[in-house]
């Protein structure tokens, strides 16, 4: 335990007219919403592009519940100017600074006060704001401003009840330079305007990582009636030829799961920076262009973003303990969408690739390590250190396993009634438990003692009813390492037809050891070094790395100095830190400033 955290948690525990029992459910919140909370947002705010700051006004609406004189909200590295409420000045404080929680912000109120606002503005290197200068986006004319709020983020850039627990609307301001436009978590403009102001409005109430505010010179497109794509004009058909079926597969999730809660489904495409895949922003997924492959062959991650508008971003996880139950649910929402828009044959390729991701990281961990569990313990922890493949695989391996095990109509009767009984609500594990034993498992006690659902939950590692996944698709890929390991030319590989999820598992089932002459022959006849894929190039680097393949190293060096994504750098700065050190030292370097602070919390402690 860190010692101002200690302190903090001390504090909260006991105050100085005694003891006072710590109600907080979300550890990673100084806010205590079961006193008051806050219920409608109204910001106005100006995005200040040479400062680096956003400043204005928080006007929160609040609800008192049991007549506390305090509202706690959740900040770090905010200067807050003043706090009023009903015209009236408030007092407020900002309790000591804890590295990984930041401040919280006591604001003194009237019991019957029913709004506050604060006057407040970031700091210049606020976390989960990058600032990009024009030199880092498509167009080279403009610089582009994007948030990204979760887990803990959101409270570098507003002052709010930073935990996934509290829920509230919200209307805004925004004030951008004349020539951008700025789009947000909510329903947007589709042009600019000469005054650089933009009006949002988000009814449906969201937790705050999900707020989250774009500025750039960006176009719209329509891509179907309820379906759209931001972008720079210079990337904006790319995507949309990229995007094109998100409308059918918004409408394939309506079929499986009920309807989609949050009106249209728009895309931003943002610069290569973005630390991730994408961010599931309500009515506006964030989305990374490195899976703009040209052939439509990544959409996957599309398909796993709109399932959030269920999983996660309609039910939402309690705590960051419980982050499997967004991503887990998501990952498995994603794959069935996949099987609908392609065949099982797609969506098991898609499955055994994150069997091996889980294999992988559990390996990372340690078989017994607790991060392994579904369930995880993150208290005095960045809620960061939990996002790992665990939350995704293993729970997407425990749903598919309940799914085979009840039976795949049954198993989607149940999960429309979760999602349709639990909207826009929270749920945790326990209560995730409990609901499950009593709407699915009880009446059918051989299925429970057969699924296990404790043990995936609360034990290290992978269970060993972990379901099979069998692939013809990827038996044909290992017979052609097979055959290539046997001395048997390229040319006789049938790749003709091959997917991405096909080159992927070539690539990442080659032997390690392989040789500067086999690297040099695959390259030969299958151009990885040159290749359009993200994927592929991410997989590619991770063999020419530790061989010292020489004739990928530009194509390396180009690649990190773009791309942002940490699922990507992550493995590469890894292995090259561990062939040269100095030579991922100088890399880091000279890429560092183009990454969110996302990927340089965890790429510092690699490379530094
Ligand atoms: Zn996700």
């Amino acid at each position: 335990m860190n010692k101002i955290l200690s302190f903090l948690v001390t504090a909260l525990l006991f105050t100085s007219c005694g003891a006072k029992k710590d109600l907080r459910v979300d550890k990673h919140s100084f806010s205590e919403p079961h006193n008051v909370r806050t219920t409608h947002l109204d910001l106005d705010v100006k995005v200040d592009f040479e400062t680096e700051r956003i400043s204005g006004i928080a006007n929160y609406t609040i609800e008192n519940i049991n007549g506390s004189k305090e509202l706690i909200l959740d900040a770090n590295g905010l200067r807050i100017d003043k706090v009023t409420s009903g015209g009236k000045d408030c007092a407020f404080k900002l309790t000591e600074k804890d590295s990984i929680l930041g401040q919280g912000l006591i604001i003194e109120i009237e019991k019957g006060a029913k709004q506050v606002a604060i006057h407040y503005q970031s700091a210049p290197n606020s976390k989960a704001l990058q600032w990009l200068n024009p030199k880092q986006t498509a167009g080279k004319k403009h610089p582009f401003l994007f948030t990204q709020s979760q887990a803990i983020l959101a409270r570098t850039w507003l002052p709010c009840q930073d935990s996934p627990g509290v829920r509230f609307s919200y209307t805004a301001k925004v004030q951008v330079p004349a020539e951008l436009l700025a789009v947000m978590s909510a329903e947007n403009p589709t042009e600019k305007n000469t005054e650089g102001i933009y009006t949002f409005k988000m009814e449906q109430a969201i937790p705050a990582y999900l707020m989250a505010l774009g500025v750039g010179n960006l176009e719209f497109q329509n891509l179907g009636e309820h379906t759209g794509i931001y972008a720079e004009p210079e990337m904006i058909e790319k995507a949309a030829y990229e995007f094109a079926e998100t409308e059918n597969m918004l409408e394939i999730a309506e079929s499986m799961y009920g309807k989609y809660a949050w009106d249209r489904y728009d895309m931003l495409l943002l610069p290569p920076s973005f630390p991730f895949g994408g961010m599931e922003n309500p009515r506006l997924t964030f989305v990374t262009p490195t899976i703009l492959a040209g052939d439509r062959s990544l959409t996957a991650l599309i398909a796993h973003e709109l399932a959030h508008s269920w999983s996660g971003n309609l039910v939402t996880n309690k705590t960051w303990d419980d982050f499997w139950l967004n991503e887990g649910f998501t990952v498995y929402f994603e794959r069935r969408i996949m099987e609908r828009m392609e065949d099982k044959d797609y969506a098991d390729m898609l499955a055994l690739l994150g069997k091996q991701d889980l294999e992988r990281e559990v390996e990372s961990l340690g078989h017994n390590h607790k991060d392994t569990h579904l369930k995880l313990d993150l208290l005095q922890r960045d809620p960061d250190d939990g996002m790992t493949d665990i939350a995704y695989e293993k729970g997407f391996f425990l749903l598919r396993l309940i799914e085979e095990t009840v039976g795949r109509k049954q198993f989607d009767f149940f999960l429309n009634n979760y999602f349709t009984e639990n909207a826009f609500k929270v749920m945790d594990t326990e209560e995730f438990i409990v609901y499950i034993n009593e709407k699915l498992l009880d009446t059918d006690i051989e299925a429970k003692e057969k699924i296990r659902l404790e043990e995936w939950i609360y034990r290290a590692g992978i269970p060993d009813n972990c379901p099979e996944v069998n692939s013809t698709k990827f038996k044909n890929v290992d017979n052609a390492i097979h055959s290539f390991e046997k001395g048997y030319p390229l040319a006789n590989i049938n790749s003709a037809k091959w997917s991405s999820h096909e080159w992927l598992h070539f690539l990442r089932k080659l032997p390690k050891d392989s040789s500067l002459k086999d690297l040099k022959k695959l390259d030969t006849a299958f151009e990885f070094t040159t290749s359009g894929n993200s994927e592929i190039l991410n997989a590619w680097f991770q063999l020419t790395i530790p061989t010292g393949y020489k004739a990928a190293d530009n194509a390396l060096e180009d690649f990190l100095m773009t791309v942002g994504r940490r699922k990507f750098l992550q493995p590469l700065y890894e292995a090259l830190y561990m062939k040269d050190p100095l030579r991922a030292k100088r890399i880091y370097k000279n890429a560092r400033e183009n990454y969110h602070s996302v990927s340089t919390q965890t790429l510092d402690a690699i490379v530094l």
